[in-house]
């Protein structure tokens, strides 16, 4: 053991004996400890440093320990409030809904904390706008997905993933759910029945791996839901706030959804929150009693997030995503890779597949976080660079030699 690491008391692997002792084992981490972050950058116990690119599954898309975040966290920590419930109000709420309506255009918005929740949100939303305004018969609402799909994990959510992984000994799960290829507009229209109250969609599917709908698609969703009267739910708890180059994925084919889901990145990684958004016609079929959540709404994370967003507009984060990211990707395909199978792309949200024959994605992550580059796989197949924001074009390259170096050596597993 180094000198370094004997006075600092517990070494890297004391931490993940400790984690993996008493933790259950839902997850399969990159043997990586974070320490302390900055930026785009991470340190480990013994002092190593390494390039985050993965920044939380974009929840930190601001960067770890923005200072202006940090400052919001300590001075509404000095007030001495931080939860109230909703059973009082606070002086931050007010002010975070009002950032998030200015942001998504929608008039109203429900808070809650994690992604998955505002999934849940939008489910009982959506069907009770169903069976309030649309007059759907009792207990008949549907709601369309796609394959691919990734929404959460409670026990809902999982039941309508075209996942075995995701389902498997979970059962039984709840009715009114119905899954479509994505992308695959036709497949879409004949699923659309008098009972449909939503289309639950990912413009684009990032835990499926990276995956684009053609030109035009999401418009035509648009439309079917339009014309059918169903509401168009966009979850953009990955995509949106600023990852694609744009505020929000939905914005690249000038669609404006009826409900957005929100949450990762709208408190830069510093607390909890997510959000559901819609107009006052659908949000008002909650009334008291009806949703609710101990933490939903509370100020600490309303007073983060607010911060959080400023951010994104202030430092105009989506124009570097489109920006930086055209560059990242540029100097991705310039690699003359033997393992590349394709890479796909939007702004800052880059999938690299791997091919069959080079074997899985893990072991090429396993060897970046050797040079210094987290990164984890999605799907198997697929490395998803996803760094925060913020990340300079000399830090790109900084990534891009490290990058090169392992895509263009023997493949790590055969
Ligand atoms: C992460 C994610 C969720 C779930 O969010 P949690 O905070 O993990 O519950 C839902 N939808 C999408 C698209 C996500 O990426």
């Amino acid at each position: 053991m180094a000198k370094a690491q004997q006075k600092a008391g517990k070494t890297t692997q004391d931490y993940i004996d400790l984690e993996s002792k008493h933790g259950a084992h839902n997850y399969h981490p990159l043997p990586i400890v974070i320490a302390k972050g900055k930026g785009v950058w991470v340190t480990d116990p013994d002092g190593k440093k390494y390039m985050d690119c993965l920044a939380a599954y974009s929840a930190l898309n601001q960067g770890y320990n923005h200072p202006r975040i940090m400052a919001a966290a300590k001075e509404q920590l000095k007030t001495g409030v931080t939860l109230t419930s909703r059973a009082f109000y606070n002086t931050k709420l007010g002010e975070f809904l009002e950032k998030v309506c200015e942001i998504t255009g929608h008039d109203k918005a429900l808070p809650m904390n994690t992604g998955a929740e505002a999934v849940e949100t939008a489910v009982k939303m959506a069907r009770r706008w169903g069976y309030q305004v649309k007059k759907v018969r009792k207990d008949q609402a549907q709601i369309i997905a796609f394959n691919g799909n990734f929404h959460g994990r409670t026990t809902t959510i999982v039941g309508f993933s075209s996942d075995a992984d995701y389902q498997k000994g979970f059962g039984p799960f709840t009715d009114g759910f119905k899954l479509v290829d994505f992308g695959d507009i036709k497949a879409l229209e004949k699923a659309i029945t008098k009972s449909t109250v939503a289309i639950l969609i990912e413009p684009i599917q990032a835990e499926g791996g990276i995956l684009i709908p053609p030109k035009g698609y999401l418009k035509k969703v648009q439309q079917l839901c339009k014309k059918n009267n169903i509401l168009l739910i966009a979850d953009e708890i990955q995509t949106g706030l600023g990852r694609t180059g744009k505020m929000f994925a939905c914005e690249h084919e000038n669609v404006k959804p009826d409900v957005y889901l929100l949450a990762k990145a709208i408190s830069g990684g510093f607390m909890p929150v997510s959000v559901v958004t819609a107009n006052k016609a659908v949000m008002d079929v909650f009334d008291p009693g009806s949703h609710g959540s101990t933490y939903g709404g509370n100020p600490l994370g309303a007073a983060v997030a607010v911060e959080a967003l400023k951010i994104l507009q202030e430092e105009k984060l989506p124009e570097r995503a489109q920006e930086l990211g055209a560059y990242f990707v540029e100097q991705l395909k310039a690699i003359k890779s033997p393992h590349v199978k394709a890479i796909r792309a939007r702004g800052m949200l880059i999938g690299v597949e791997i091919k069959r024959e080079s074997g899985v994605a893990r072991p090429f992550c396993e060897k970046l976080m050797e040079k210094g580059i987290l990164a984890k796989e999605t799907h198997e197949s697929v490395i998803r660079f996803a760094p925060p924001l913020v990340i300079t074009k000399e830090e790109i390259d900084w990534a891009m030699k490290r990058i090169a170096a392992v895509l263009t050596t023997e493949a790590p597993v055969k």
